[in-house]
């Protein structure tokens, strides 16, 4: 294969399908290449469960770009915050409602504390900014770091996390995210199985080269994710600006895990349609958190991050089976065993695909500025880095993924008078 375009686009996940929407709606030639045999990346539906194996939900859902989308194209979307539940285990019993009221003030003074933290200065990471020694603090901090981070708070930027945290109603796309940007990217003139292994960006024009050829344009947008960038899998010439480089190696990846667990009869374990369920930590301990029969489904969704997830990542394929099985027999006995099947389990495998390398990338503590670091126009904006990672406030999520890559588009044709 080869060919000449206006602007290229490396990648068709969230960024890639939005950098390609956004050219084509000036008027651009634009070619995407896209290494795997599908697009979507890091959103995935597996129509046989049906579950996301990637993102789930569509966050701060009022200034989400792809709320109206989906709805242009009648696709449904349920607002989760309207039957959240969640039950807690303590370890050898379910939480009563005064435990749970303890939990809820717990979480404010929480996040209190957090925020009084960084309004003096002085601590750079969140885990040094998070109370410890409260009751229910070990939990929260659990929670807010590898369960909605997917790293560890010490891993993490203070005021990265506080300028990302998303506010606003959680909608699920009934038939998924990984279907919803399948239906997003329709008609676009995306090559599948065409991974990108050198990108030239010298000269007048880019050039990226793989097994499919050669394709040549005025401008690229890459959007893969940094751990992709990391890797070392795209070998750019020259080599990206020190600037860049150092951005990619302060924006690591976190990794979230997610395994599907199928019932095996009637026994819904007494828990609603959305039922939540978290365990109680103490510090130092770590726990899967799940989501019962999304839908009224017959699955059981749970979810492994952080320092976790990477470990049975490495363990490999069954590890997060095996795990979830465990942590649901603490809590339920053996009467797991009878009300789930191992057969017909569905994992994600974020941490091990050479395309991904990771769910999402979380800040390292003291590197602010990386993501505006990251987004900045290389070569005078031929070549440009798109995708969640550069996102300032919706990092970690599709809405900041979609808006980048619109936003790189953008840069890119307007600093090369290709547009307005
Ligand atoms: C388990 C999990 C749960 C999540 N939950 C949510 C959620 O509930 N809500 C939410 O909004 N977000 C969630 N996210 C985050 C969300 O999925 C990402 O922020 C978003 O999908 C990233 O999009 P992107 O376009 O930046 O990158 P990607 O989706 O990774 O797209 C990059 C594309 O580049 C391709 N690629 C890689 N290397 C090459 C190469 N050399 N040549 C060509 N192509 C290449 C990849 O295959 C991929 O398709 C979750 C992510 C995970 C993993």
């Amino acid at each position: 294969m080869s060919g000449d375009c206006d602007l290229l686009v490396v990648g068709a996940g969230a960024a890639g399908i939005s950098a390609a929407r956004q050219a084509m709606s000036f008027g651009l030639t634009v070619r995407v290449l896209e290494a795997r045999g599908r697009v979507g990346g890091r959103a995935l539906t597996d129509p046989a469960v049906p579950m996301d194996l990637g993102a789930t939900w569509l966050h701060a859902a009022q200034s989400n770009p792809l709320v109206p989308l989906a709805e242009a194209r009648g696709l449904a979307l349920f607002d989760h915050d309207s039957v959240r539940s969640s039950r807690v285990w303590m370890g050898d019993r379910w939480a009563s409602d005064a435990d749970m009221e303890g939990y809820d003030r717990a979480e404010r003074e929480w996040h209190a504390a957090v925020m009084l933290a960084a309004a003096r200065g002085g601590v750079r990471s969140l885990g040094d900014a998070a109370p410890r020694g409260g009751f229910w603090d070990a939990t929260l901090t659990h929670w807010e770091g590898p369960v909605i981070s997917a790293a560890e708070a010490q891993d993490i930027d203070l005021d990265d996390y506080l300028a990302t945290l998303l506010n606003g109603t959680n909608l699920l796309p009934r038939d998924g995210c990984g279907h919803l940007l399948s239906v997003l990217a329709k008609g676009l003139p995306i090559t599948l199985g065409a991974p990108v292994e050198r990108l030239c960006w010298g000269g007048r024009r880019v050039r990226a080269e793989g097994a499919f050829g050669a394709v040549e344009a005025r401008a690229a947008v890459v959007t893969v994710s940094t751990g992709v960038l990391a890797s070392g899998a795209i070998r750019f010439d020259p080599a990206l600006p020190v600037e860049s480089a150092q951005a990619v190696h302060d924006l690591p990846m976190g990794l979230l895990s997610k395994v599907g667990l199928r019932a095996a009869g009637d026994d819904r374990l007494d828990l609603p349609s959305f039922g939540g369920i978290e365990r109680r930590l103490e510090p130092g301990e770590r726990a899967m958190t799940f989501v019962a029969w999304p839908f009224g489904r017959d699955h059981l969704e749970g979810f492994a991050g952080g320092a976790l997830a990477w470990e049975l990542a490495r363990e490999g394929e069954g590890a997060i089976v095996d795990l979830a099985f465990s942590e649901l027999r603490g809590m339920y006995g053996a009467r797991v065993d009878r009300a789930l099947r191992r057969e017909g389990a569905v994992a994600s495998s974020w941490g091990t695909d050479p395309w991904s390398r990771g769910a999402y990338a979380a800040l390292r503590p003291g590197r602010g500025g990386a993501r505006a670091a990251l987004s900045a126009p290389i070569g005078e904006g031929r070549l440009m880095l798109a995708g969640e990672a550069c996102h300032e406030s919706l990092a970690g999520t599709l809405a900041g993924a979609w808006q980048s890559g619109a936003r790189a588009a953008r840069e890119a044709a307007a600093a090369l008078g290709l547009a307005a």
